[in-house]
């Protein structure tokens, strides 16, 4: 790997643009920062997640963009080259997503490595952000933590992502919708047990609300209260007596098959999933290749 270094303010000019990610609010249009507006008022173009929603919030600050592109989960690995090569060429382009920063369970990230590779100085302007928000007023530690975003959708893959969180030990933090809360709280009950866990909802807006409970006391808060609006659900760490009671490993309840799929969901090889399981299980590779047979 080659070192490199980005005086963001310093540098001198290299006739390219550069490439700014711009919080906006998550619901409450105060949390937009005078930095956001400036930035997004001075920058030659501005990609949006969805134009139709940004013009919105632009139109509320005045803020009349010269260009403004759409750059999304579905047109990202066309609209991304483009928008470098605008940079390049000598434009300023801010990239905003629907809400909070850009790049967080948002598109943005692959924007942010194109601006790398060309050698563009990336910028944050930094604002809301709802995994955050929602840990620094649940009560829950602070001092360490994990973002997980959105679990998968299959049942399977839950489990897996679930299994490979269960020991971690500050709190975790989690994006979901309110059709897949309550399920979430049942999967979440199978791997952790019963932790406190706080619900966090509508954050900014006008129906706020923090729930904090147990898993259970807060599935059975849900029954009577029907989710609506979006969450982060913040989960308890793993405590040091539930580590110590443990003591087992984290695979120990998985199949061998679950075990590999696990670390192939990490992006491994199927092969070097095999071999790390055939590690930790401390087995001969070749048990764990005659069981998948
Ligand atoms: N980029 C955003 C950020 O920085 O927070 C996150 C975008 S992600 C596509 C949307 C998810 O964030 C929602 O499904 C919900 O889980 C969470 N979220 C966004 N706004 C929220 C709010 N006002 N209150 C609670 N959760 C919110």
């Amino acid at each position: 790997m080659t070192i490199t270094n980005q005086s963001s303010f310093q540098g001198k000019p290299d006739g390219k643009g550069k490439l700014y990610l711009v919080a906006t609010p998550i619901g409450n249009l105060e949390d937009m920062t005078y930095r956001a507006v400036r930035t997004l008022k001075e920058c030659d173009i501005i990609a949006a997640e969805d134009t139709r929603q940004t013009r919105k919030l632009l139109s509320h600050f005045e803020i009349t963009p010269s260009q403004l592109y759409s750059y999304h989960e579905h047109n990202k690995a066309a609209s991304g080259p483009e928008l470098i090569r605008f940079i390049v060429e000598g434009k300023n382009l801010a990239l905003v997503s629907d809400a909070g920063l850009p790049a967080i369970s948002d598109p943005g990230a692959e924007l942010v490595q194109l601006a790398i590779e060309q050698g563009i100085a990336v910028i944050p302007v930094p604002g809301a952000n709802a995994a955050l928000s929602a840990l620094i007023a649940s009560g829950l530690p602070t001092t360490s933590f994990t973002f997980a975003g959105f679990l998968p959708r299959e049942r399977k893959d839950i489990r897996n992502v679930l299994a490979g969180l269960r020991q971690v030990q500050g709190s975790l933090l989690l994006y979901e919708s309110p059709h897949r809360v309550e399920k979430t709280l049942v999967h979440l009950q199978e791997a952790f047990g019963n932790r406190r866990v706080v619900l966090a909802r509508e954050l900014t807006k006008r129906y706020e609300e923090f729930v904090r409970g147990t898993i259970e006391e807060c599935g059975v808060w849900l029954k009577e209260h029907p989710p609506l609006g979006e969450y982060v659900i913040v989960v308890e760490g793993e405590s040091r007596a539930e580590a110590e009671l443990a003591g087992a490993a984290w695979w120990q309840e998985m199949s061998i098959a679950d075990h590999v799929n696990h670390y192939e969901a990490e992006g491994i090889s199927r092969k070097e999933a095999m071999k790390k399981a055939a590690a930790d299980r401390n087995v001969p590779k070749r048990d764990i290749y005659n069981s998948l047979l």
